[in-house]
């Protein structure tokens, strides 16, 4: 650390003048100052905190409620339906959570809606006496939209690549997974699998075609290549 004697400020910098008024720097030693020159970023938790314990108050609260209702007023033989409450309530919490309050880029919100919006409507099929409509048509055609969105904020916000390539190769690996559960009929509408399955390789076409070095680097070190 260097101080000039003219400005009387400190500066982290190896020049021997000032920047400011070209005196001649002294050298000062770190452990004598007493303060770090920029005071340390404390972000403001309390009221973030605060709304966040709220929101998953009133989520238990509200689930426990409709569990109590629904085995009260249940007649014999008739279906459970406060899963599909629960399965509501903790969406509610993930969007509020990773979507409202987080600080993560738009291309992780998207993933995390994509992955918790297919939960969801796997646990309402389920629960709904199962016939896979879930699986079969929506979260193929989520993860089609999922990678779509993200391809067109990274076009559109022309933010860097490497940013946001982890997502969009995540939500690509997941459109495929439809087809791979067709093959190993699991999946019996072949249609929206398929669409979701050629989607993700035409994006990752494009990814490996129109990608930048500093891209394909980040790539290597996020999936350990
Ligand atoms: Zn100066």
């Amino acid at each position: 650390m260097k101080r000039c004697p003219s400005c009387k400020i400190n500066i982290n910098t190896d020049r021997k003048t000032c920047p400011l008024c070209y005196d001649i720097l002294e050298d000062v030693d770190d452990k004598q100052l007493e303060k770090p020159i920029y005071p340390l970023y404390v972000r403001k938790k309390g009221k973030e905190n605060l709304f966040l314990k709220s929101v998953i108050f009133v989520c238990i609260i509200t689930t426990l409620l409709t569990l109590i209702i629904n085995l009260v007023t249940r007649k014999s033989g008739e279906r459970l339906w406060f899963p599909y409450v629960a399965a509501s309530m903790l969406y509610v919490f993930i969007l509020i959570r990773n979507c409202i309050l987080s600080k993560h880029n738009t291309a992780f919100k998207i993933l995390v809606q994509m992955l918790s919006i297919s939960i969801l409507v796997y646990i309402i099929d389920y629960f709904s006496g199962y016939t896979g409509w879930s699986i079969n048509y929506v979260i193929p055609i989520l993860s089609v939209a999922s990678s779509f969105t993200i391809v067109i904020v990274l076009l559109a916000k022309k933010v860097k690549y490497s940013e946001y390539i982890f997502c969009l190769i995540s939500s690509v690996i997941i459109g495929i997974i439809p087809f791979l559960l067709w093959i190993f009929k699991i999946v019996p509408v072949l249609w929206p699998s398929l669409f979701a399955a050629c989607f993700s390789l035409m994006v990752f076409l494009g990814i490996i075609i129109f990608a930048d070095k500093a891209t394909k680097e980040e790539f290597k070190k996020r999936f350990h290549i």
